[in-house]
């Protein structure tokens, strides 16, 4: 987030884990408060690993995470305001702990709330996600997945962050409950100013409720577009393919699953543009230079090397 508290700033070198894994390779995003950006990509593209860093429950080996205007990594309070939702609503919480435990623990600990005031703040949040507050006394597994994704919502909103980190919080519940998380998620966002990155691989549900989309291959960021123009703007050939825009790659599903070849490996990732071994439009200087994430429009960065060629027309005849 830049000086003036406008906005969260991810900028990240190489991330060697283990084994060496450059799950990242130069990413540099900002978002602005009241943002919703999108990331999506292929399992392997390094959208969770740069969550999870967002969020302060990863540490990468090079680069700076700036929160509001402070150095993440020196500030450890700067994470009460980013809180993370998973997509196993079963998983993230503990069948042991009553939802008031759940809700109302880390507040606790926190000076947010104190033992007198502990029964309203813990009903108050689960308020506010649509759950009767008499559950309080109640464990997980007497709820639904749609309910329990809840708690877990009032659990991270009980923290009073400022950024919620979305990881597939929707990818495990039933269709029908999926349009009432991201409602909830959306009238969230009005009421408590949130701002969100929300990591998914539903580019539905991402063009539906996001500002802006990042699409992010094997480590890098390959696009950010405007999610109004996601769509009918696409520039790069890999966020194409995912929209199934390039019929020598679609063959009928609008779905990536129809994208030539298989991701490769983090470990060992191609020279050059990351991209080059399954894109269609490779050539020669893809191969050996990786292409820059520059500025293609407002609002708007692509990397591909087919920007740098400034033949309108041969793009608009659909060469590209
Ligand atoms: Fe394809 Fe080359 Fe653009 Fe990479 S830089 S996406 S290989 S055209
Ligand atoms: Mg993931």
């Amino acid at each position: 987030f830049g000086e003036q508290k406008r906005s969260v700033a991810v900028r990240l070198g190489l991330i060697p884990q283990k084994p060496v894994v450059h799950a990242l390779d130069g990413v540099d995003l900002t978002i602005a408060p009241g943002e919703v950006v999108g990331l999506v990509g292929e399992s392997g593209s390094g959208k969770s690993t740069l969550g999870r860093i967002a969020a302060g429950l990863m540490t990468p080996s090079d680069g700076t995470v700036r929160v509001y205007g402070r150095d993440a990594a020196r500030d450890k309070a700067v994470h009460r305001d980013v809180q993370m939702i998973f997509q196993d609503p079963q998983a993230s919480l503990n069948p042991r702990l009553r939802v008031d435990q759940a809700v109302g623990e880390a507040p606790l600990v926190h000076g947010m709330t104190d033992k007198a005031g502990f029964d309203s703040y813990v009903s108050a949040q689960l308020a506010r996600v649509g759950l009767d507050p008499a559950v309080r006394s109640r464990f997980p597994h007497q709820f639904s997945g749609g309910q329990r994704q809840r708690i877990n919502i009032a659990r991270a909103l009980a923290l009073a962050p400022r950024f919620l980190v979305c990881d597939e919080s929707i990818a495990a519940l039933d269709v029908s409950i999926q349009a009432q998380i991201l409602n909830l998620f959306m009238d969230l966002r009005d009421e408590l100013n949130l701002t969100y990155l929300f990591i998914s691989h539903d580019l539905r549900a991402v063009q539906h409720i996001c500002d802006r989309v990042v699409i992010m291959y094997l480590g890098r960021i390959v696009e950010d577009i405007p999610a109004l123009q996601f769509s009918g703007a696409a520039n790069h050939p890999y966020t194409r393919a995912l929209l199934g825009e390039l019929p020598d790659l679609n063959q009928r599903r609008k779905t990536w699953v129809t994208i030539k070849g298989e991701i490769p490996s983090p470990i060992d990732p191609p020279k050059g543009c990351h991209f080059h071994p399954r894109c269609p439009h490779a050539f020669d200087r893809c191969r050996v230079e990786r292409p820059a994430l520059a500025q293609i429009g407002a609002g708007h960065r692509s990397a591909c090397h087919l920007n740098d060629i400034n033949d309108q027309s041969t793009r608009q005849q659909g060469s590209l």
